[in-house]
């Protein structure tokens, strides 16, 4: 009994953890960049399945996490990596990850019988997952719990460096609002958008998982970090930012022509 108090109370902190994914502004960052760049048709398919513009539902499957309707979507915001692993050789989640449902959600709106509750419902799931799918400490190691017990100090504040990448370089970086936020990083040329928007959902995995370990081996615990951290990563963060936003658009383009 005792060993399952331990383990309930372990999947439940576990569970608890993850709740923020790039934070509120990151999500309406990357929402914001593929409305942008959304054909006029996809535009206004969308709008006809949402009461709202797109940005509103960006951090929604956060939101309703706690919600026992949506329980089932708790652990479809990350995909755990451990040392000397990857996504391939992990065990998988049971219960699904980031990866297999950003997937599963695709395939579901491109089904043309999808009735248009489920579509408004998958939509919503879209727009959030395929930016947790670019938020790199998703990919973090199941030990520590994909960073958030990896202590630090972020300008002398105990954080850890799940937090560390969700938001804080973020909102430390610039005091923008996203739309000042996409106005000032979104200016690839339509030849480098095309280019950054390009593979698979797998590719994109992969390549986070990459972003990934690159911050383990670039990070100590227990260390404190401020502003030349944040001039060593802001470029990477800006990249996750935009990939998501462009391929977020491609995507939608293409199940909403
Ligand atoms: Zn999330």
């Amino acid at each position: 009994m005792k060993h399952v108090t331990i383990l309930c109370l372990g999947i439940a902190l576990f569970a608890g953890h993850f709740a923020y994914g790039w934070g509120d502004k990151g999500h309406a960052i990357i929402v914001s960049i593929a409305e942008r760049h959304l054909t006029p048709k996809a535009h206004k398919n969308i709008q006809s399945i949402l009461d709202h513009p797109m940005v509103y539902y960006a951090s929604w499957m956060d939101n309703v996490r706690s919600n026992p309707l949506y329980a089932e979507t708790a652990s479809w915001h990350y995909a755990n990596v451990d040392e000397g692993e990857s996504y391939k050789t992990m065990t998988k989640n049971p219960e699904g990850d980031v990866y297999t449902k950003t997937v599963m959600v695709i395939d579901r709106l491109k089904d043309r019988s999808l009735n248009d509750s489920l579509k408004t419902l998958y939509t919503k799931y879209l727009i959030h997952l395929v930016a947790d799918l670019h938020c790199p400490m998703h990919t973090g190691r199941l030990t520590d719990l994909g960073g958030n017990k990896f202590p630090v100090k972020w300008f002398g504040q105990p954080t850890n460096l799940h937090a560390v990448w969700d938001e804080k370089i973020l909102e430390s970086a610039h005091r923008w609002s996203y739309t000042e936020w996409c106005e000032n990083i979104d200016v690839a040329g339509e030849k480098e958008r095309l280019v950054m928007a390009s593979g698979t959902p797998s590719d994109w995995l992969n390549q986070c998982v990459d972003i990934c370990k690159k911050i383990y081996l670039n990070t100590q615990q227990d260390t404190n970090y401020s502003y030349d951290y944040i001039q060593s990563h802001i470029e990477t963060v800006e990249t996750q930012l935009l990939r998501a936003g462009y391929r977020l658009a491609a995507l939608l383009n293409e199940i909403y022509q």
